[in-house]
């Protein structure tokens, strides 16, 4: 037999496709990290503009260059660069992605043999963002297998899942003052939810609001995957998973995948570290301020990469926060307020009160931020990726959802899993310092037990043997067959 004509077969390729702002590419990139942990090749698809944030402000490109079979490749979202991409203008990307970058994407895959070069295959499996359904068309028109990824919370998916059976029930579009009443109609929140715990898309007058359809029909179109992959776990999410196994079998759910990630960076030899994703410059010094609290006395406070808050709101919070006496740290993203005009004064007790017992930066490294020992809450706006990480580190949360899934995560956060409060829809000093003194004094102790509890269950499911590990490989195995 001659040996030199024995060749190792390539392994199969993935393009991995997120929508390009923070939250969904965070998540997206550790699964891109995961699946070449698992030996496969990964395209990264990111818009330009996250990729310069990406060059910009973390060390990705040089993270990622101990995995030979990954690469990124970038594609226009369609919006000038100083569009702010972030509080009510954040969804200009849905329309300007699906005008321009559709198009384009369909171009670069035929123009580049669906990205096949001599040391890899063409791509053998699209892992597009859910609400990037033009990709699924693609993939499906070109027999390519698809899978998609719906980087939210399972329930606020299901929760878009069961929006015609909303509406059906008149349950949707709100009316008056109903805002409280029981929703019925979402099968596994019946006891729980209420109207205004849907997802933030269902609060419109009329059901042929345009977000309100977007919303449904991408996550209907989500099921024609062969496959869905969810960032959370069994053990927190399981019933929820089960509604949606019932349509789609097939279902992955592989998180937190920051925590998987790191679990399984700790058992290879060459490193411990994982690359953060942030489009922002982190600011360290808070780590150093931290270091000086005592343990548990500080509150985190960060309501992600797009919430954007009225000046008054922000007057709300910061009296609510130096009246609760409570340590804080607090990001305050440069563009996160509305309409700051640098001449309004700060009133003196906030000065006095910030110096004493506060800290902000405009971006923080979250994640260790919340591992450290000085934290003991978290003010959060209950985005997913804030809400999985809070949950890992056993960090109780004080809820102010903002939008999308947000209102929905934070119902699951206070009532489901009871490891913090919900104070959606309200913006008023005297209950920010109620909430805040709630969770980092009077209740500390029984979200305490919770939150360690929901902790040590997250990282169970993905240590080797666990609900989300033993998934992953399922579906690094179910990738690799679909090329055999
Ligand atoms: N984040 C960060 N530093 C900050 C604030 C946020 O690194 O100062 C990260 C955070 O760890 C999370 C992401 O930004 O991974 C925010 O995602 P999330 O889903 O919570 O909210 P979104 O920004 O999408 O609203």
């Amino acid at each position: 037999m001659d040996h030199q004509s024995v060749q190792v077969p390539l392994p199969p390729h993935v393009l991995v496709f997120p929508l390009p702002i923070q939250g969904h590419m965070n998540s997206m990139l550790k699964l891109a990290e995961l699946l070449c942990l698992g030996n496969l090749h990964v395209t990264m698809l990111v818009s330009d503009f996250s990729h310069s944030r990406l060059l910009r402000h973390t060390s990705v490109h040089s993270h990622f260059a101990r995995y030979p079979g990954f690469r990124f490749r970038t594609i226009p979202d369609g919006l000038p660069d100083d569009h702010p991409r972030a509080g009510e203008r954040l969804m200009d990307i849905m329309p300007s992605i699906k005008s321009v970058t559709a198009p384009l994407f369909r171009d670069m895959m035929i123009g580049a043999n669906f990205l096949g070069t001599g040391t890899r295959r063409p791509v053998t499996c699209i892992i597009a963002d859910g609400i990037l359904s033009f990709a699924g068309d693609f993939a499906i028109e070109r027999g390519i297998p698809y899978i998609s990824f719906r980087t939210a919370s399972a329930c606020s998916f299901w929760a878009y899942y069961c929006i015609p059976e909303i509406i059906e029930a008149d349950e949707i579009p709100l009316k008056g003052n109903g805002m409280d009443l029981p929703v019925k109609s979402v099968p596994g929140m019946e006891g729980f939810l209420r109207r205004r715990d849907l997802p933030s898309f269902c609060r419109v007058d009329e059901v042929n609001n345009p977000n309100l359809q977007l919303v449904q029909t991408e996550t209907r179109k989500s099921f024609r995957a062969q496959a869905l992959i969810k960032n959370t776990f069994d053990e927190l999410e399981g019933p929820i998973l089960s509604q949606i196994r019932a349509h789609c079998p097939n279902l992955f759910s592989v998180g937190p995948l920051h925590a998987h990630l790191k679990a399984r960076l700790a058992t290879e030899t060459k490193s411990f570290s994982t690359s953060s994703g942030s489009f922002w410059e982190e600011d360290r010094s808070c780590m150093t301020w931290l270091d000086s609290q005592k343990s548990k006395s500080v509150i985190y406070v960060s309501f992600g990469s797009i919430t954007v808050v009225t000046r008054d709101q922000l007057m709300e919070f910061w009296y609510g926060l130096v009246n609760s006496e409570q340590r804080f740290l607090w990001v305050m993203r440069p563009d996160s307020v509305a309409g700051k005009d640098g001449e309004s004064q700060i009133p003196m007790e906030l000065v006095e009160g910030t110096k004493e017992r506060g800290y902000m930066v405009e971006w923080a490294p979250q994640e260790e931020v919340l591992a450290h020992p000085a934290v003991g809450g978290f003010l959060t706006h209950s985005g997913w990726n804030s809400t999985l990480e809070s949950i890992v580190l056993g960090v109780p949360m004080a809820c102010w959802p903002y939008f999308a899934d947000q209102t929905t995560n934070s119902r699951f956060v206070s009532e489901v899993w009871k490891i913090g409060l919900d104070m959606k829809d309200t913006c008023d000093r005297v209950i920010i310092e109620k909430i805040v003194r709630d969770l980092m004094d009077i209740k500390k102790d029984e979200f305490q037990e919770r939150a360690n509890q929901m902790a040590k269950l997250a990282k169970r499911a993905v240590c080797e043997g666990g609900s989300s590990y033993c998934n992953l490989d399922r579906l690094i195995k179910y990738i690799t067959s679909m090329i055999e």
